[in-house]
């Protein structure tokens, strides 16, 4: 039997008969002498998720938050005699809170961004960056950063702007990687020491998602080329695992750049264990079952075990290694599960939380969460007419067709005295919110009356940047 094919109940039955364990740690692992069981929990894609609360609609909702996410991850690490927390990007930007914070508040001397503060009070072993952490630009980001109690990695953002032919020359924006010194405790209740290393990635496309804030400040490289260069300097500087923090999705299509790298991740020699994110999807699950190497019934991409833990706090991954140490000290992955627990269920179509909120997770951010209520309540304009997407896919809509029209008029302001303000304006906006995978509620409906920040957040989700390009007619045509 492969490591990957030993089912959940096997693995937990374990190799040793340790009865007084299992009373201790009842859905712990259960390890011999020189071996241990160790926990990796993973969040991702919370982009400022923190309260189960839809800024948007002005309303609580079960499908997300930190908070509960929270929840999940104290019962697990609760259970487990050896755990270790990770997140793995994308974190402050994505809702009102993130803009409230960027656009409203500022930063002052002292101040915390209220995502980390978040994170604070969870126990984070180390965190990556997602691509939407550039979307304010990199002053932004540092201040964000600077309040974490964690360290951040990432190995595929380099300073500068020219690329060398040499991965391991490149001066990171991060460090590269950490190897952290661990002690855990073994199957004999032994206290041992092991050597974990933790690297990260980004989509490379940030150069183009967020050229105004990066281009000619930093660089990125492909995610497979910095990784095959990196892990073999961990190896020898004596990192027992390797823990990829992969902020990209699984596709099964291998190309240079590519901004779903997690399969090719680990399918490296010498990566172990791959946490995943991006895609806003849930790994294992029935989403990659057609992906050749990626294991919907194992929780492997390539053998190894993976994750991705949906978004928004909506599931926690988590990853369980029986280790066992080899003959050179070296600590080995002998077995493995990987699954990704949500926060709540479906039941008769409707939405059941299965965790309350963990309050201390709240407190730092109860401040600024109000802040945002308010911030999204102010009314900027009105509408004579109801703005809902709910036909966006199939007819003209005016939720799409207010877009267009602001966008039309901005550039308009921004062509006045200029050489171009006689150019007719041609503007193309496309539906954001229009249910699919995201389900039945990812609409956008703002009734007739007053049109507050929160409806023109939910119209236009994104912060994205307004560009005109000037075309000829026959390029149009
Ligand atoms: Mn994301
Ligand atoms: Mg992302």
């Amino acid at each position: 039997m492969s490591d990957s094919q030993i089912s959940r109940r096997t693995f937990l039955a374990g190799t040793a008969g340790a009865s007084a364990l299992i009373v201790m740690h009842p859905f712990a692992a259960i390890a011999a002498p020189a071996q241990a069981h160790l926990r990796l929990m993973e969040t991702t894609d919370i982009h400022v998720a923190i309260y189960p609360y839809d800024y948007y609609g002005d309303k609580p909702d079960d499908t997300l938050g930190l908070a509960r996410t929270a929840a999940l991850i104290k019962k697990f690490r609760a259970e487990a005699t050896n755990a270790i927390l990770i997140d793995n990007g994308d974190l402050i930007q994505g809702n009102p809170l993130g803009d409230y914070v960027f656009y409203e508040k500022g930063f002052k001397a002292g101040d915390i961004h209220p995502m980390m503060a978040a994170m604070n009070t969870l126990g984070y072993e180390v965190s990556t960056l997602g691509n939407h952490e550039f979307n304010y630009g990199l002053d932004f980001l540092t201040k964000s950063l600077a309040g974490a109690n964690f360290p951040f990695v990432n190995a595929n953002i380099i300073m500068g702007t020219t690329l060398g032919a040499d991965p391991l020359k490149d001066k990171t924006l991060l460090p590269p990687y950490k190897i952290v010194e661990k002690t855990i405790t073994d199957g004999a209740g032994q206290p041992q020491k092991i050597k974990i290393g933790f690297i990260g990635f980004v989509p490379p496309q940030i150069m183009v998602w967020d050229s105004a804030n990066l281009v000619g400040k930093v660089m990125t490289r492909d995610i497979v080329q910095a990784a095959k260069a990196w892990i073999p300097q961990m190896k020898e500087e004596g990192a027992d695992l390797i823990v990829a923090l992969s902020h990209s999705g699984i596709d099964g299509d291998q190309q240079d750049g590519m901004e779903n790298a997690s399969l090719f991740v680990a399918d490296i020699p010498g990566v172990d264990v791959v946490f995943t994110g991006h895609q806003h999807l849930v790994f294992p699950g029935p989403d990659f079952k057609n992906i050749k190497g990626a294991d919907v019934a194992n929780g492997t991409l390539m053998g190894k075990p993976a994750v991705m833990g949906g978004f928004w706090g909506s599931h926690m991954g988590l990853i369980d290694l029986l280790l066992e140490r080899g003959e050179d000290g070296k600590w080995k992955i002998l077995s493995h599960t990987a699954e990704a627990r949500p926060i709540y269920e479906r039941k008769d179509k409707k939405i059941v939380p299965t965790v309350a909120d963990v309050a201390e997770v709240e407190a730092p951010v109860k401040a600024d969460h109000e802040a945002t209520l308010a911030y999204v309540r102010r009314p900027v304009g009105e509408t004579a007419a109801p703005l809902h997407s709910y036909f966006a896919l199939v007819a003209d809509d005016p939720s799409v067709q207010i877009v267009s029209i602001a966008q039309t008029w901005y550039i308009e302001q921004m062509m006045k005295g200029t050489q171009w303000e006689k150019l007719p304006i041609l503007s193309a906006a496309a539906p954001f919110k229009a249910g699919g995978p995201s389900g039945p509620n990812y609409y956008t409906d703002v009734p007739v009356g007053p049109v507050a920040i929160k409806n023109v957040s939910d119209l236009y989700l994104y912060p994205n940047t307004i560009r005109a390009v000037q075309v000829s007619g026959a390029q149009v045509k």
